[in-house]
């Protein structure tokens, strides 16, 4: 027996009803979306240069020079240096500040294996920080956990907001700590009016496929302190500053390292130019879409959304809403899903966030197991670092960690939602909403 239409509309389609919507939603990459005739004009005027290399050449466009100052001009920054990654500028950034063996960086638990990476590489030691219900550092739970060898606090802005950073580095002044700030995904966001990367010593970005703008590969890193850009300068390079003709000069004894070698090419900086030109058209797109969902979505019972400080200072790339338990995280999620409010085949649009990968500390395999690049188990063998000996990266460090990563679902917002996709999502949130209220009991 075939039911009457209205009643098919009505029944989830999880359970045979007709979806909200069929087609897949679009792939979310923010910039990707944007790369036009602007990427085009800027990256041919390097090739037609014949001048690829950032320092000197043919006739040197000075296509980076032009992104680090353009960029310190529209978000409010003194210096910054271009990268080849956001994983490149990290570790440059925590160089700068002379972090190494017997030293703890504190990073939370919620963050991109890039930020234990650079720091297990630095030799110093990762201290895993739980989160909050802003998905980023517990402020209370980072000053609970300073100790005698916390040298510096890498604070993530994750999944295009900021966190508490107002407190952060409150809590990093009192202490004496360097905070490195982590806004890989969060350019163009901002606190109460303060852009993203000036809370700390130094901020971070990346121009990966991801991020809210790209440029293939590639990062920045900004700070207002003279001395350690000039660091970062030279630790980004061969390890030694450059004259204004571009020349190596290996004479300044203060600025003589080991370089990693993690110059930006003009190609990158031509075509990140061009993005950054338009990021906030990206993430202004991104912003509204997403609070025009939360909005609506915000009084359906067992639902709470992440907790945001400053709405008009998100980015909107990820919309994230917590569930009383894992089991109806999971339901809710399949239901929605099967409503329509995915994306194409292989993107991870709408999960609940225990797929969310080595974004959690605990499915890091090489954090977990404390693995090295050498054969003497550097820097876990260090001596300096026996006071971390007994520290545990295993799932069960951080309890708010393990319980948001298991009642948490991620919705991404692609930067070329129309109101009709909007319009949709909210409309498949309501009804398995209505469905879930009325048989779970859940709560507003
Ligand atoms: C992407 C990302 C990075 C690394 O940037 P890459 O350019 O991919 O190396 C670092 N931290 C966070 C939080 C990220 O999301």
């Amino acid at each position: 027996m075939s039911d009457p239409s209205h009643l098919k509309a009505n029944r989830l389609a999880i359970e045979g009803g007709t979806p909200v919507r069929d087609t897949p939603l679009p792939w979310e990459l923010p910039g990707a979306h944007f790369i036009g005739e602007e990427e085009k004009a800027l990256v041919n005027q390097v090739i037609d240069a014949r001048s690829p290399f950032r320092f000197y050449g043919l006739q040197a466009l000075a296509m980076v020079d032009r992104l680090e100052s353009e960029w310190c001009s529209t978000f409010g920054h003194k210096y910054a240096l271009a990268v080849n990654s956001g994983s490149a500028a990290l570790h440059i950034a925590l160089c700068a500040f002379g972090i190494g063996p017997g030293d703890e960086v504190m990073v939370p638990g919620y963050m991109w294996v890039s930020c234990a990476s650079a720091i297990v590489r630095t030799g110093a030691i990762p201290r895993l920080v739980d989160i909050d219900a802003s998905f980023c550092i517990d402020p209370d739970d980072l000053e609970r956990k300073i100790g005698p060898h916390t040298r510096a606090v890498l604070t993530v802005n994750m999944s295009g907001a900021m966190g508490r950073n107002d407190r952060i580095a409150a809590i990093c002044r009192k202490h004496g700590l360097r905070l490195l700030e982590d806004c890989a995904q969060a350019i163009g966001a901002s606190l109460n009016g303060r852009p993203s990367g000036s809370f700390g010593d130094i901020g971070i970005f990346s121009f990966q496929l991801n991020k809210n703008m790209t440029s293939g590969e590639g990062g920045l890193l900004v700070t207002e302190d003279e001395d350690l850009y000039k660091r970062c300068s030279a630790l980004h390079d061969l390890g030694y500053a450059r004259n204004d003709k571009g020349r190596l000069d290996p004479s300044d004894e203060r600025y003589q390292f080991w370089g990693v070698g993690s110059r930006m090419s003009e190609l990158s900086g031509a075509m990140a130019l061009a993005q950054m030109r338009k990021v906030r058209k990206i993430t202004g797109a991104m912003r509204d879409a997403k609070w025009k969902i939360r909005e609506a979505i915000k009084a359906i019972p067992g639902i709470a959304l992440r907790d945001i400080g400053d709405a008009a200072g998100d980015t909107g790339p990820f919309l994230i809403s917590m569930y009383p338990n894992a089991d109806i995280c999971k339901r809710f999620t399949a239901a929605l899903q099967a409503e329509g409010v995915r994306g194409p085949e292989g993107s991870l649009t709408c999960i609940p966030m225990s797929e969310w990968g080595m974004h959690w500390y605990f499915n890091i395999p090489s954090l977990v197991e404390k693995r090295s690049n050498a054969r003497d188990g550097f820097p876990w063998t260090h001596p300096s670092n026996a006071f971390a000996r007994d520290y545990s990266y295993r799932k069960g460090a951080l309890p708010m960690c393990d319980a948001l990563s298991e009642r948490s679902a991620l919705l991404s917002i692609a930067s070329t939602l129309t109101a009709r996709d909007v319009d949709d999502i909210i409309a498949a949130f309501r009804k398995v909403g209505a469905a879930f209220a009325s048989r779970e009991k859940l709560q507003s």
